[in-house]
């Protein structure tokens, strides 16, 4: 089995986590936070222009679960 790629971004004692084989480019992200989500830059997340709780609620609108966070010292959701 292929190995699944996870990039991590880090910011203010929160980490996201992103699998891009398990993106579907739906655009949800891009669209929620377009400050935060700059697919054409890299890297392509810049998580200091959201609040903590901004980037929670939208992770957790990732129709592919391709994004998910952490807080740093917790496990991996
Ligand atoms: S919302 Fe999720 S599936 Fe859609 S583009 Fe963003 S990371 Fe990929």
């Amino acid at each position: 089995m292929e190995k699944e790629i996870i990039k991590e971004y880090g910011h203010d004692g929160l980490t996201i986590v992103w699998k891009p084989k398990t993106c579907i480019h739906s655009g949800v992200c891009v669209k929620a936070l377009p400050k935060v989500y700059r697919p054409k830059e890299n890297p392509w997340i810049k998580m200091e222009n959201a609040s903590t709780n901004d980037l929670k609620a939208q992770i957790d609108m990732c129709p592919s679960g391709a994004l998910g966070y952490y807080r740093n010292g917790e496990a991996s959701q």
